[in-house]
């Protein structure tokens, strides 16, 4: 087997602990030693490549909890919903992760996915007929016929997008067999969601208690874990009272919410990068201002309770949202890292750990990933400067030097530009026509902006 010695690395191993300069000895698929062990079982090793990494950091290849490999940037539900068709969006999916990959991304969660593409991608993946991360992923997300987070554009039966309305005991209870027999290795459920004209406003819990235990129940006696996506302190609650495994989200938490997590210790992975691209950004895209104010707040109400969370012991995975057109392939991946410290008040360190040794969770390989440790597989960055100083080099690809998955290392040359099949984005007519903008007196006005479904 050949065997690489990295030397002269600052690093980074994904405990949370400070970085060190030493070598790391990689043969065949794993770490097979750290520091001098690594010098010393290499100076008797042939067929030994060397890599001197003076300046650079060695570091656990990023894990990213969230990203919806399916989508391909779409730039609303319309998009997402009406626009895809499974064999194309499988073919350019098989495109699409190789930026991930080549973003120092070695491991990707996909929770939910459109025409269940995930479970044929992570098979392909690991079949070597397509090159991208270590996949854990879902079939299709859970909904009441009460819908998720887009409105009325989700039928009262049947799928459509990323998700399957399921009502009554045996609905759910078949369809997560079927979700389990056709290989997810987790079951998503939306908690909550945005109902339209909805007298409460924000996300309304969509599942009643029973039916989240259920759920929880039947994959759990398959040996599925479950994460839901819930917005409000009820829906967190009732959750972990169903034996849920991962809360994706978990704003809008109260006392008693707060509670729960920290007795049970239930993992939660928020997901802020998506709004916090649209707050920080959203102004040069031409984002909706109130949309953008909505969730400033949440960001802001969210951090407080997370960190205490956090602080009393929760596991904090780091998720991306990326795959929607503010969050683009390969681009965004280290961005929550980057609001973990902001916001949250995490260290560098601290955050490097969400993303690499915690995240393991999200790809049921905890404690055989995300480390570097003598035996743990060899998903490794190594990285032009110091991320355990300032995190947001990680989101720079030109720092990002190599990148070696399970001890490969992988090729960083990027694919040539790409064009969109026909139909695949949502078009328009352009602005509204009116009398004096044809007459040319008036200028057009922009688009109108989505009032109910998002
Ligand atoms: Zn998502």
């Amino acid at each position: 087997m050949k065997s690489l010695l990295i030397t002269n690395a600052r690093v980074i191993d994904g405990s949370g602990a400070e970085p060190r300069q030493q070598s790391v000895l990689i043969c065949g698929d794993r770490i097979e030693a750290v520091g001098a062990a690594a010098d010393a079982a290499a100076s008797a090793r042939e067929n030994l490549r060397r890599l001197d990494a003076t300046g650079r950091t060695l570091m656990p290849g990023l894990i990213d909890g969230h990203c919806h490999i399916s989508f391909d940037e779409p730039n609303s539900n319309d998009e997402l919903f009406f626009h895809r068709r499974p064999g194309l969006a499988a073919i350019i999916a098989a495109q699409n992760i190789q930026k991930v990959l080549q973003a120092g991304v070695t491991g990707i969660m996909d929770a939910d996915s459109i025409f269940e593409i995930g479970i044929d991608l992570r098979d392909a993946i690991e079949a070597r007929i397509v090159d991208g991360p270590r996949m854990s992923t879902g079939a299709y997300a859970l909904w009441t016929s009460l819908g998720g987070t887009a409105g009325r554009l989700i039928p009262d039966t049947g799928s459509r997008g990323y998700g399957m309305v399921v009502s009554g005991r045996d609905q759910i209870v078949t369809e997560v067999r079927r979700q389990i027999k056709n290989g997810a290795d987790w079951i998503k459920v939306h908690v909550t969601g945005l109902v339209p004209r909805h007298p409460l406003g924000g996300e309304v819990q969509s599942w009643t208690r029973d039916e989240l235990k259920l759920v929880c129940d039947t994959a759990h006696e398959l040996g599925i874990p479950v994460l839901g996506h819930c917005r409000g302190a009820s829906s967190i609650i009732d959750c972990v009272a169903a034996g849920m495994d991962l809360i994706l989200h978990a704003t809008l938490m109260d006392e008693a919410a707060l509670d729960v997590l920290v007795r049970t210790k239930t993992p939660v992975m928020p997901v802020f990068t998506f709004q916090a691209n649209l707050i920080d950004f959203g102004a040069t895209i031409g984002a909706n201002d109130s949309i953008r104010a909505m969730f400033r707040r949440e960001i802001a109400d969210s951090a407080v309770m997370l960190r205490r969370a956090y602080d009393a012991g929760v596991p904090l995975l780091c998720g991306s949202e990326s795959g929607f057109s503010i969050t683009p392939y390969g681009d965004w991946h280290y961005r929550e890292l980057e609001v973990f410290v902001r916001d949250l008040g995490l260290t560098p360190l601290q955050a490097i750990q969400c993303a690499t040794q915690t995240n393991a969770f999200a790809l049921r390989l905890q404690g055989r990933v995300g480390e570097v440790a003598a035996g743990k597989l060899a998903d490794l960055i190594l990285v032009d400067g110091d991320p355990s100083r300032d995190v947001t080099v990680l989101g720079d690809k030109s720092r990002i030097k190599h990148v070696f998955l399970g001890g490969r290392e992988i090729d960083l040359a990027p694919s040539p530009p790409r064009g969109d099949p026909p139909g695949w984005r949502v078009s328009t007519y352009g602005a509204r026509l009116s009398a004096e903008v044809a007459r040319g007196g008036v200028k057009p006005a922009p688009p109108p902006i989505p009032t109910d479904e998002l």
